[in-house]
């Protein structure tokens, strides 16, 4: 914000964005690239009386040699509108759409891992699953280090800073204000926030969604948090250990339950569920974030990437239990080991896949 190399005129914007604008209004398409970031782009369509759906919104494409997502002799990716949300930051009657990517032959984009993932919720809807995602992430200057750390050096030891309040403790507070702003005012479904273990690191909550709603709310929520942290002049990491050593790494904790398990005598629902999961501990790993061995070394809070384990309030483990749910005999447990950069789309899909079952073609 000091940086000198980082000059906006958010101020001098104002009053440009309160110009009407003549019976049209902005879409910013947006969908997820080959790295696990997002894209956006703008366009104009007519005001209407009653807000856009994404079956009404028309289709569009982009260059997908420009985002290795497609080669560049047939370079065309479609973008199927999914999902609608009012914009924040252009205000009413702009919208943001969520799109999937879709190849030229209607086939969906390699990581288009949305198609996937709506047909194993469609599949077993009966169940009603309800997730909620932990999302954390770490903040860095425009020189990739943790936004407040020392030019050389480290911070004392972790301790003061998870849920901190002061200086010294946290920092860029107003990112976190503001990004939580925008989720509400787009109707994505953050359930809280909190300062993380490790200084610059934080977390929002989104949840309980239920189905395919999950993955589309935190993909809206992180490119809203990319889009605010823009006009701070910071950089968002989803890195899953961005600094190694005794700094706690970044996860995307999933939080799981149907209809069954939320019922009075849900716990045997709970732990039949859990013991689909330990049959398929490498299939889940391998979809559960890049890099994601630096984070699960059984310490810092996380249970060992080779190994399944699950117990009530450890923290320690593949799956906790919440010790509330242990007391009542019904509710939800925690899987533990995705890290912050895995897609949501495939956490949820493949808990719904392991617990219910594969779709067939
Ligand atoms: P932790 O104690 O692990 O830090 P948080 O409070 O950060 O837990 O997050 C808990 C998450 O669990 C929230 O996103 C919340 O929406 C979600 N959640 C609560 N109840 C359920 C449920 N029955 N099914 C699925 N998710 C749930
Ligand atoms: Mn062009
Ligand atoms: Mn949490
Ligand atoms: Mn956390
Ligand atoms: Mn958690």
């Amino acid at each position: 914000m000091s940086d000198p190399s980082h000059i906006t005129y958010t101020e001098n914007l104002q009053k440009f964005l309160r110009l009407p604008q003549g019976g049209k209004l902005i879409a910013e398409y947006i969908w997820i690239d080959s790295e696990g970031g997002v894209r956006s782009k703008s366009r104009t369509l007519d005001e209407k009386e009653t807000p856009y759906v994404p079956a009404e919104l028309p289709m569009w494409n982009f260059d997908g040699s420009s985002t290795g997502q497609a080669p560049g002799e047939n370079s065309d990716v479609y973008l199927q509108p999914v999902a609608v949300f009012p914009d924040p930051f252009r205000g009413a009657p702009n919208i943001l759409v969520l799109a999937e990517c879709l190849n030229s032959d209607g086939t969906p984009n390699k990581y288009n891992h949305r198609h996937e993932c709506a047909k194993l919720m469609e599949a077993h809807a009966e169940h009603k699953p309800w997730f909620g995602l932990e999302q954390e992430y770490t903040l860095l200057d425009l020189n990739d280090r943790p936004y407040g750390w020392p030019k050389n050096g480290y911070p004392a030891p972790q301790g003061p800073y998870y849920c901190g309040v002061g200086a010294g403790k946290v920092v860029m507070r107003d990112i976190v204000e503001a990004h939580y702003k925008c989720c509400l005012y787009a109707g994505v479904k953050i359930s809280g926030t909190n300062a993380e273990v490790m200084p610059a690191q934080w977390e929002y909550q989104v949840g309980p969604c239920e189905g395919i709603e999950m993955g589309d709310h935190l993909w809206i929520s992180r490119f809203l948090l990319h889009r605010v942290a823009e006009e701070f002049g910071a950089k968002v990491s989803f890195d899953p250990k961005p600094i190694p050593g005794d700094w706690n790494g970044a996860g995307l904790h999933s939080n799981f339950s149907t209809k069954e398990m939320r019922e009075e005598g849900g716990m045997k629902h709970i732990e039949a569920a859990i013991k689909k999961l330990e049959g398929r501990h490498a299939e889940h790993i391998a979809v559960y974030g890049e890099g994601n061995e630096k984070r699960l070394t059984g310490r810092h809070e996380t249970g060992s990437i080779d190994t399944f384990s699950y117990g009530v309030a450890n923290r320690g483990a593949s799956i906790r239990i919440p010790r509330e749910c242990a007391a009542k005999g019904y509710g939800y447990f925690e899987d533990r080991r995705p890290a912050s950069n895995a897609d949501p789309y495939q956490i949820t899909g493949i808990i719904m896949e392991t617990c219910f079952g594969a779709v067939s073609e």
